[in-house]
């Protein structure tokens, strides 16, 4: 399978041409990397011209986030539907930062299910805000995940996404960086409670790990973490160092 690497560019840059600098720096190299698939998440104002400029070279986009409903009387709302209709391939959902402004697991199944209805692969981003010595992170990630997907049938669960994100590990103001450990750790159990609800198809869910990752550390979390992919914040705006991601995700094997 091909690694998965996304850019999550969250709510950068402030300007359309820089936006446009940093997707050419991509594009210029995206070529080289045939083992990975790359997917960028601009904010929602930059997609429309982005994927014009994006003709012929294999970068995929992606929303980072969307609502559940197709039309209607939702101010600042942005559906599924015009997502897809604009090209957009991949949905991040329930990602932290949304979760902290009042995004429930109620709130994340729906878009989850409306994200597959509309064609556009979920990046369902699940992963506890602390750790402690009782380890009720599990039982976080377990609540969290059989939520959002409790109204996805076993046809539709190969189309979902997990990103294993510990909030800790988030950010300029990481507690610290997580282990390909600690991440393995989880990635197996995400697996489980995979199998657990979904049987023998789990397998073929793309677990991703994100926080923190970067050229120092992509290689222990896709070789050693039992990840297949990562969610990159802060390096996807780094050309350089986003380009030396792909090219470590395009050597592992
Ligand atoms: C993220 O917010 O999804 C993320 C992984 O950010 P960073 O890489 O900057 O920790």
């Amino acid at each position: 399978m091909k690694k998965l690497i996304i850019g999550n560019w969250k709510m950068n840059p402030p300007s359309v041409k820089e936006a446009e600098n940093i997707f050419s720096g991509i594009k210029k190299v995206a070529g080289k990397f045939e083992k990975v698939d790359i997917v960028l998440c601009p904010p929602a104002v930059y997609l429309e011209h982005l994927i014009w400029l994006n003709k012929k070279v294999k970068i995929k986009f992606g929303a980072q986030d969307l609502f559940w409903e197709e039309m209607g009387a939702r101010t600042g709302q942005i559906s599924p539907a015009q997502l897809a209709d604009l090209g957009v391939k991949y949905s991040i959902i329930g990602h932290s930062e949304a979760r902290e402004l009042g995004d429930g697991d109620e709130e994340i199944m729906r878009k989850v299910k409306a994200s597959i209805r509309a064609g556009i692969t979920p990046i369902l981003c699940v992963g506890e805000r602390v750790r402690d010595v009782h380890h009720f992170h599990f039982a976080f990630i377990k609540k969290q995940i059989e939520t959002a997907l409790s109204i996805i049938s076993k046809n539709d669960i190969k189309k979902v996404v997990i990103a294993y994100e510990p909030v800790w590990a988030i950010g300029k103001n990481a507690e610290r960086e997580a282990t390909p450990e600690e991440c393995e750790e989880i990635a197996i159990y995400i697996r489980k409670v995979l199998s657990d609800k979904f049987g023998p198809i789990a397998k073929e869910v793309r677990i991703i790990y994100g926080g923190s990752a970067n050229p120092a550390n992509a290689e222990k979390f896709l070789a050693h973490g039992g990840v297949s992919g990562l969610l990159v914040g802060r390096d996807s705006l780094n050309t350089k160092k986003f380009a030396e991601i792909l090219e470590i995700a395009n050597k592992i094997k």
